[in-house]
């Protein structure tokens, strides 16, 4: 993952939605690492730019960041780490573990699944037939995302994938990264827009006693 001056992305450093552009003189240091590696001039490449938001810098080399070390993902939602602390511990490792190494990540993301699962009351032999079940219960647009987790990692091919979830086996291309995105919409819809309006709830509530009238139901 990578973020590219004029892209709208994260920030790593304050994790706020904005645009990047080039770090002043940072040509510079371009120049300076071409000449050292002579003959191989083009196999290296170190790429600077700057965060408008906060005004951090952040680097890539070989457009892996290197600056800083960490995860350009969203943090996990405090709504999920006040529920279930293992859900929570296998999502931000995955993250951090993601441009390195995508076996890692993909078995800890299917682990994290697995585990909310169950905090769902979707416990069956394996993963697969969890899948099956959840996708019943799910909105389409989630029960299609869940759905392609299996169809992006090769689950046929890899059985051990759905039968111990967290082992670290062959990962497909893409396989961490949409595990990881399914995860975060998962997450929303479980954990976060639940807590969200019960707080609206109960706001609107205050509202309809003041003027006595009835709660919601
Ligand atoms: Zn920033």
């Amino acid at each position: 993952m990578t973020i590219e001056v004029g892209q709208t992305d994260i920030c790593p450093h304050c994790k706020t939605a904005n645009r990047f552009e080039y770090v002043k003189d940072s040509s510079g240091f371009t120049v300076n690492l071409n000449s050292l590696i002579g003959k191989n001039e083009g196999r290296y490449s170190l790429e600077l730019c700057r965060c408008t938001n906060c005004g951090d810098i952040i680097i890539h080399f070989n457009e892996r960041m290197i600056y800083p070390l960490g995860s350009t993902r969203p943090p996990c939602p405090k709504e999920v780490e006040i529920v279930n602390e293992n859900i929570s511990d296998d999502y931000k490792e995955a993250c951090l573990v993601e441009q390195y190494s995508k076996k890692a990540a993909a078995a800890l993301a299917r682990r994290c699944l697995q585990n909310m699962l169950h905090d769902q009351g979707i416990k069956k032999n394996d993963l697969n037939k969890e899948i099956d079940e959840v996708m019943t219960k799910l909105p389409s647009h989630l029960s299609a995302a869940i759905d392609a987790i299996r169809t992006i990692g090769n689950f046929a091919a890899h059985p051990i994938k759905y039968q111990n979830t967290g082992e670290i086996v062959e990962v497909e291309k893409g396989e961490a990264e949409w595990s990881l995105d399914v995860l975060e919409q998962l997450f929303d819809f479980y954990y976060v827009a639940p807590e969200k309006l019960k707080v609206k709830r109960g706001e609107l509530n205050k509202k309809l006693q003041a003027t006595g009238k009835p709660n919601l139901k």
